[in-house]
């Protein structure tokens, strides 16, 4: 019996890490990611101010796992009714179960200029890619403009860091940061009183909120916009165009992100969780794509694989067992906007050092849970000193 994890991110660690303990000694389990590392990747828009923080965030997968083998290679193609997988050295691997932990990419919806003059910000190398674009507009000199199209997790956090950035390079003063939201407010995914707290963590750095502002062409030096209600079209002149406005699937699902119900069942043999995935919870809501919901599902998926594989080892025994069912219930949600943070724990928000103590202990208590402790240490210091 074959088990296979594909993709190495929050939800595909977690899912390992958990196999490991539960499935037969009879299975054998394989974990494939194009890369060698596991990136902990809502600390990725650090690096565009503090880019040290690297050897922190990549966290080698080797370290990780004492039973899975692990495969580096590119997917090209998941066939989940043959139950196969071709990666791109042209090997195929054939599975019994798999959990389908892609993650998404950054959508560009197709919009005139996005993906040519758009940075999106998934990987160490985008945000360094940023981080040079944003330090050659300071160093000119000249005024300057940065614009993040997108305020959900990724270009709040994005805006914050650029903000900040300036102001350590003693630029604040000619360069402007604009925050571009299609929807009515930033953080749309949130509850209402963490997307208040947001604003003004943002407003405070002088980052400008244009919120029901959707992006509908991007040049090398301008993005045009258009207002949702009044329809009113704007250019901004830009130095630096951030593009975080949107996720689709990955293209080894041809960018398809299905929907899944709360077992996360997409196929008899199939689970698909994380951001790969667009699951509705045992509650029939929604769940946002999260970094702890990668990290929830994959507790639920590593129950159901597990049963279910201990019942096809008996030989299908009795009634095919009954389905862990998914509901997505955090204690609540933290970002950081450059040097300060905003929590939501149950219906209080915080903000300023209880709020960055927060994020470093949930930063830390994540490394520390797949056994990065090196890792799990050096972000405590990170996140403190940020
Ligand atoms: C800047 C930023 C800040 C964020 N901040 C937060 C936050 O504060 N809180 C929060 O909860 N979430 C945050 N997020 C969102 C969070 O990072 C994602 O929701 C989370 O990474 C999803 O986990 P995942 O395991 O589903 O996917 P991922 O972490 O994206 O992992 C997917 C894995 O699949 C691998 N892979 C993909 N395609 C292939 C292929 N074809 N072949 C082989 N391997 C492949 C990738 O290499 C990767 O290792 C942030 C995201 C960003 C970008």
């Amino acid at each position: 019996m074959h088990v296979v994890v594909l993709g190495a991110g929050y939800a595909g660690v977690t899912l390992t890490r958990k196999l490991e303990a539960s499935l037969p000694p009879e299975a054998t389990l394989t974990l494939v990611d194009e890369s060698d590392t596991h990136l902990v990747q809502h600390e990725v828009h650090r690096v565009i101010r503090r880019p040290s923080i690297t050897d922190t965030i990549e966290v080698p997968l080797e370290s990780l796992f004492d039973r899975a083998e692990i495969v580096t290679g590119r997917i090209e193609d998941v066939d989940t009714d043959t139950n196969s997988v071709v990666l791109d050295s042209g090997e195929t691997l054939e599975y019994d179960y798999a959990g389908l932990c892609l993650g998404a990419e950054t959508a560009f919806y197709d919009l005139p200029g996005i993906e040519a003059h758009g940075v999106p910000l998934k990987s160490v190398s985008d945000a360094e890619r940023v981080r040079q674009q944003a330090l050659d507009a300071i160093d000119s000199g000249e005024q300057s403009t940065f614009v993040v199209g997108g305020a959900g997790l990724s270009g709040v956090q994005v805006a914050g860091e650029l903000a900040t950035l300036a102001e350590e390079e003693d630029a604040a003063d000619r360069i402007d940061v604009i925050l571009l939201e299609q929807l009515a407010s930033v953080a749309p995914a949130f509850p209402e009183a963490f997307q208040q707290a947001v604003a003004d963590e943002l407003t405070e750095r002088d980052i400008e909120i244009r919120t029901e502002t959707a992006v509908s062409e991007a040049t090398e030096s301008t993005i045009e916009t258009r207002h949702e209600s009044t329809g009113e079209t704007h250019s901004i002149n830009s130095n630096l165009f951030v593009w975080t406005g949107g996720i689709g699937g990955s293209a080894a699902m041809a960018g398809d992100r299905p929907v899944v119900q709360s077992d996360l069942r997409l196929t008899k043999s199939t689970f698909a969780l994380g951001d790969a995935a667009k699951i509705v919870d045992a509650d029939g809501e929604a769940v946002p794509a999260s970094a702890s919901a990668a990290i929830r599902s994959a507790n639920v998926a590593a129950k159901n694989i597990s049963q279910l594989v201990e019942w096809e080892l008996s030989d299908r025994e009795g009634f095919e067992p009954r389905l862990k069912q998914f509901r997505f219930d955090v204690p609540g949600w933290i970002v950081s906007v450059g040097d300060g943070a905003i929590a939501q724990v149950g219906p209080k928000v915080v903000t300023g050092t209880a709020a960055k103590a927060l994020k470093a202990s949930v930063g830390a208590g994540y490394l520390s849970s797949v056994r990065a402790i090196r890792q799990a240490t050096e972000l405590v210091g990170e996140e403190l000193n940020a």
